[in-house]
């Protein structure tokens, strides 16, 4: 049997097809979102489903030891939930920069100490988080989504340093825009259409999901011993 590979945010989107991309080659599963109903449709076998919301770390860690009961400890853990609620700093309700922040921040920084020690202990395994373009460039309406984004940069590059001499592996992959839900949570119907008039203009909606799912899987299965330590991956048409 293959080591277990957790996916956040597998209800939909990058984590949707990661989730197939894994099964299809036999990976056991543990598949992490708010709507379980939709990671259960998935009926992917040698998977669990969760209803976790990844800033509570507690229901996090519990679903983590439990697919670990039944597969063993986490080898791969894809740090890909995560929200996107564009807004203008001078007017967007700090809820919304709030909710960023603990899911696309403090979520990721769960999953990691949630996995880590022990693959530091048995020096293998990987983690791979999910930035974006956005977590190192600066977009009109992104403000808050931007500073997840930077943060989620940050962070992996300083928990690379730490765990790099322990054979661990963390990734960070940046992608840039792709058709998911994604968009569809932000609250400012001029920003979702001054958005989609940007899709159009440059005409970028090639990539799909699944290019993004499988260079997870092509970066994971590299040798334990190299890493691509950061990938930026985005419709040839968007140039920044
Ligand atoms: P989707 O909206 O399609 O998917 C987001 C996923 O995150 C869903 O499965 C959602 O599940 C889950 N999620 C959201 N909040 C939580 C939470 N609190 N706890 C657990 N799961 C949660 O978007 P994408 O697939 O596009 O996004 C995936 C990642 O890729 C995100 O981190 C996003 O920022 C990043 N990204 C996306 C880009 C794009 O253009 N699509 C570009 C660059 C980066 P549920 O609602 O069921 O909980």
């Amino acid at each position: 049997m293959k080591p277990l590979v957790v996916i956040t945010g597998a209800s939909s989107g990058f984590g949707r097809a990661m989730a197939i991309e894994f099964n299809k080659v036999g990976y056991p599963l543990l598949l992490i979102a708010r709507r379980i109903e939709k990671l259960l449709e998935l009926n992917l076998e040698n998977t669990i489903c969760a209803k976790v919301d990844v800033a509570d770390k507690a229901a996090f860690e519990a679903a983590v030891r439990s697919a670990e009961e039944k597969y063993g400890l986490t080898d791969l853990i894809i740090n890909n939930a995560g929200v996107m609620l564009l807004g203008d700093i001078a007017t967007q309700d700090p809820e919304e920069w709030k909710t960023m922040l603990d899911v696309n921040v403090i979520g990721v920084m769960n999953g990691m100490q949630i996995v880590m020690n022990d693959m530091k202990a048995r020096e293998h395994g990987t983690i791979i988080n999910i930035s974006s373009v956005a977590g190192v460039n600066a977009y009109g309406n992104h403000a808050a989504y931007s500073a997840s984004k930077f943060g989620v940069c940050g962070l992996s590059e300083v928990a690379r340093m730490e765990l790099s001499p322990y054979n661990v592996r963390v990734i960070r992959m940046l992608p840039g825009a792709v058709a998911t839900e994604l968009l569809g949570h932000t609250t400012s119907d001029a920003i979702k259409d001054n958005y989609m008039d940007w899709v159009k203009a440059t005409g970028v909606g090639s990539i799909k999901a699944e290019d993004v799912a499988r260079t997870a899987r092509f970066v994971y299965e590299m040798p334990q011993g190299v890493i691509i330590k950061e990938l930026h991956i985005t419709d040839t048409k968007q140039d920044r």
